[in-house]
């Protein structure tokens, strides 16, 4: 299959020859068609499917085949969960524009809103928003959103999970009925099925696994330590294994900035990125961490979902996340673009409970090691534990539950 075939005009193909890509993903063969067609659709899709050319692509075919408007009224309208998010798919959309004129913008929180508002008033045909900064400048009649043909909900289970719900309700309420709905979610909860009815209309379903393999590739592991003794161990393992670009998931936004102090007073270079860092500072530390300068990025879920960095070597749970398919997620992150990876948590005898989870989840046990000088505490229940598993032998729980897994980890 080719670009040419799915129907995009000389200018895009351009563009997208530009970029290097030789054929369409998955995701984008099936997409593209369907948004072509103004078709509501509906996809299954994750970071790393390359789902963000599957919408802004055909998008961009339909602004600049359509009606010209000399003020250049919003036409389209990209909402995504995080202000990373945002810039990347920004970059996205001036790169595939580039033969189009067409006019885009991103806006989102935490830096100042009166360069947005000024440039805002030039006219925009695609906006890049948070739902946060979007209802701001509504409310503050910066912006219109009467004209909105196109929605895009991007990662829309995170936007949920962000409480998201109120605003993208308010939101919805100020655009018009008649326009086409594109809604792209990683995972499909009660509630993503119930936005999807009230949003999309007789939608197109489409589903793309990733086509980097990484499940199969991520050796998954867990080092057995007591809490107080993580950061030590993790410092231990990144300087005798050499560990060069390392994404490490902490619980609490806290305890990421804690453990990036501590690397660096080790001399590993390293940075916090998480919701009350500024804009300039997570720019910042994305950057050092994409161009070799940042050996560890310490992260926490919210943050660190969706970032486009792919090919990383190791990802580490320093803290388990409670709900079990932000393992998925995290775990997701390593093994990227057919290269093999390695997903270390380290676990205490309190995360235990959230180990079985997550095995369950996956289908498969993960192998637990414990290293020399780092034993944790032995405790009854830490007994019962092993000669559990040891009688335990590991076959996949269900069918379903390990593709499940298959498709969510592929990031
Ligand atoms: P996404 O899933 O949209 O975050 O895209 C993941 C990565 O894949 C980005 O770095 C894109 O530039 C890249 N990408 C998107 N489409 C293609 C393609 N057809 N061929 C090769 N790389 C692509």
């Amino acid at each position: 299959m080719s670009f040419k075939k799915l129907g995009l005009s000389d200018s895009l193909l351009k563009a997208i020859d530009k970029k290097g890509y030789s054929k369409p993903s998955l995701i984008q063969e099936k997409a593209i068609p369907a948004i072509l067609e103004k078709k509501d659709v509906l996809a299954s899709a994750q970071t790393g499917t390359g789902k963000t050319a599957g919408f802004t692509l055909p998008l961009l075919q339909i602004l600049s085949h359509g009606q010209k408007y000399r003020r250049r009224p919003i036409r389209a309208l990209i909402l995504t969960p995080t202000r990373e998010l945002a810039a990347q798919i920004q970059d996205n959309v001036i790169a595939y524009s580039e033969f189009e004129d067409l006019r885009s913008m991103v806006i989102f929180g935490g830096v100042n809103a009166n360069p947005q508002i000024r440039a805002l008033k030039n006219g925009v045909d695609i906006l890049v928003a948070t739902p946060g900064r979007l209802l701001d400048l509504h409310n503050q009649k910066a912006l219109s959103l009467k004209t909105v043909e196109i929605l895009v909900l991007d990662e829309a289970d995170r936007m949920l999970d962000m409480g998201f719900q109120r605003d993208l309700n308010k939101i919805l309420s100020v655009l018009p009925i008649k326009r086409q709905n594109l809604l792209f979610s990683a995972t499909f909860s009660k509630e993503i099925k119930k936005l999807a009815n009230k949003i999309l209309k007789n939608p197109v379903s489409v589903e793309a696994t990733p086509e980097n393999t990484t499940a199969e590739k991520v050796n998954q592991k867990i080092y057995r330590v007591d809490q107080k003794k993580k950061s030590e161990l993790i410092i231990k393992l990144i300087s005798e294994g050499n560990w060069k670009q390392v994404l490490v998931f902490t619980r609490t936004k806290h305890g990421a900035n804690r453990l990036s102090k501590k690397m660096v007073a080790s001399d590993i270079t390293a940075a916090a990125i998480h919701g009350n860092k500024s804009q300039g500072a997570r720019t910042k530390a994305l950057k050092g961490f994409k161009d070799g300068s940042v050996r560890v990025l310490v992260a926490t879920d919210i943050a660190a979902r969706g970032l486009d960095i792919p090919l990383l070597p190791h990802v580490v749970n320093f803290e388990l996340p409670n709900v079990s398919e932000d393992y998925v997620h995290r775990i997701g992150r390593t093994g990227r673009a057919g290269a093999s990876g390695e997903a270390i948590s380290l676990v205490s005898q309190e995360e235990m409970t959230y180990v079985k989870g997550i095995e369950k989840l996956i289908g498969e046990q993960l192998k637990s090691e414990i290293v020399d000088g780092f034993e944790p505490t032995m405790t009854a229940s830490n007994n019962a534990r092993t000669s559990a598993n040891q009688k335990n032998s590991r076959k996949p729980k269900s069918k379903r539950n390990t593709r499940n897994y298959k498709r969510s980890s592929k990031r």
